[in-house]
């Protein structure tokens, strides 16, 4: 095996200022970098660095490429957004390592982690997921629907804040109509919830409203929804309401 590796590493919600030190020294040192088109448009071009974007849901295509040009030699780094960890690459180049030529095995494989986008949401709020809490994924292309209702549902008898990855997309408009419904048949219409869309870029858009407000429209793909514990609570402020979840429980 010659001296290729992958990195998988995470970009953080957007902003550059939110890029790791050890991301970026990975991709000072890669001769390729992998992933979904508007994730590599992040990535500075330069002399050296091959480019090489694909589309969304290739994700095993995508990994099995990045094993391959790194068993042949090439430095690569595999990008996602966020933490690569978190419904992302980092799980897809291990589910093809698994499957693919036991040389893989040999190959130097690191994921950097990076800040995924609950905890950026979170932290433009306030805390609210300052006591325990889960993440829930809403998109049902890998899983059944039912498993996500299912889920919902126990997370919230067990009274964890819940933050919602892939919330709403053109392709599942009713399933986060659906979640809404499910979660006003369990906890009561004044939960607060969090809607903060595209965090720490230009387009960032932060709502905090009760659950009897909250309507599908608030969501796309480009939004973390949070829904609070029965603790949750919210300060008023002038500068605008912070969003917490107090850290101890009866
Ligand atoms: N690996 C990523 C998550 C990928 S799933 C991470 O760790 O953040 C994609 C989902 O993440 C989006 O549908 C949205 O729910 C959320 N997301 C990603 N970036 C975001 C941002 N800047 N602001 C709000 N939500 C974001």
């Amino acid at each position: 095996m010659r001296d290729g590796w992958i990195a998988i590493a995470g970009l953080g919600p957007g902003s550059d200022a939110m890029v790791t030190p050890q991301v970026r020294d990975a991709m000072r040192q890669a001769t390729d970098v992998i992933g979904y088109i508007p994730y590599v448009a992040r990535v500075a071009p330069r002399e050296g660095l091959t480019l090489h974007p694909s589309d969304n849901r290739v994700e095993i295509d995508r990994a099995v490429h990045a094993l391959t040009l790194a068993a042949a030699g090439r430095r690569v780094v595999v990008v996602s957004s966020g933490d690569p960890g978190v419904f992302a690459m980092a799980a897809a180049v291990f589910e093809a390592l698994e499957s693919g030529p036991p040389a893989w095995r040999d190959l130097r494989i690191d994921v950097l982690p990076g800040i995924t986008a609950m905890l950026a949401a979170s932290a433009r709020a306030g805390a609210p997921l300052g006591h325990d809490f889960c993440a829930i994924n809403l998109s049902d292309n890998l899983k059944p629907w039912g498993l996500i209702e299912r889920r919902v549902r126990l997370a919230v008898e067990a009274d964890f804040a819940i933050a919602f990855y892939n919330p709403r997309s053109k392709a599942r408009a009713e399933g986060f109509a659906a979640i809404l419904r499910l979660l006003r048949g369990i906890c009561g219409d004044e939960r607060p919830m969090l809607f903060a869309r595209a965090v720490s870029t230009s387009d960032e858009h932060l709502q905090v409203v009760p659950l009897s407000q909250a309507t599908p429209e608030m969501a796309d793909m480009r939004t973390m929804v949070i829904v609070g514990s029965s603790a949750t609570r919210i300060i008023e402020r002038a500068a605008g309401p912070i969003l917490y979840t107090p850290r101890s429980a009866a």
